[in-house]
């Protein structure tokens, strides 16, 4: 797996869930399909009056998810900005010839209240429900950077055992100290809770743009 592979999945998953935080940073999400793949990032479609389309210009901060039927989490996180003002005739153009339920929705010059953001730099979580034990990866693509997620075990670990004991998914292995095998960690917190000298931290999320 990789982020292009990602980037793929969601292209088959087709309708993506867009969220974005309002000024008052109430969450917003919407189902968004006017979306055209590149190899190096996505470009989607919106209108400039809506309250979507203000958002992003204010914040551009956005996590895009999809679900395929194989029980796979594919969630992006990004800042979308325009389309350089050259580009967004081209992009317009075709992202409607890909959808073109949206010559309906837009007929004719009514097109031209749409606006193109584009995202090329981001970080993708992959998360994989559907096999045993779970999987989960994460990749960047252009500049983005992937944030750390979950618990990890410190050095104050005694090796008592119970967070191996109390993991669902198996992935605790025994040393010094013990460890979170985190491709399989479903981020639970099971051992955070069961740990008897709070050797298991939880690590401090950030968005990663
Ligand atoms: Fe180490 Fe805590 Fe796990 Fe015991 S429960 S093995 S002390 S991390």
């Amino acid at each position: 797996m990789d982020a292009g592979m990602c980037l793929k999945k969601l292209q088959y998953v087709g309708v993506l869930e867009f969220a974005t935080a309002d000024g008052q940073g109430n969450p917003q999400v919407r189902c968004i399909s006017a979306i055209h793949y590149e190899k190096d990032g996505i470009y989607f479609f919106t209108a400039r009056g809506k309250d979507f389309c203000r958002e992003l210009l204010a914040d551009g901060r956005v996590q895009i998810l999809g679900y395929t039927k194989y029980k796979e989490m594919i969630r992006l996180s990004a800042r979308a900005v325009p389309a350089p003002d050259e580009e967004q005739g081209k992009w317009i153009r075709t992202i409607f010839e890909e959808q073109p339920y949206l010559s309906n929705v837009y007929p004719g010059k009514t097109r031209e209240i749409g606006i193109i953001f584009q995202i090329k730099d981001g970080e993708i979580e992959y998360f994989n429900l559907g096999v045993r034990p779970i999987f989960r990866e994460s990749y960047t693509f252009g500049k983005g950077r992937i944030v750390p997620k979950g618990y990890r075990i410190t050095e104050n670990c005694i090796q008592c055992g119970a967070c191996e004991d109390h993991c669902p998914q198996g992935c605790i292995e025994p040393g010094s100290p013990y460890l979170i095998r985190q491709e399989h960690c479903l981020h639970c917190g099971n051992c955070y809770e069961n740990c008897p000298v709070q050797a298991v931290v939880r690590q401090e999320t950030t968005f990663g743009l």
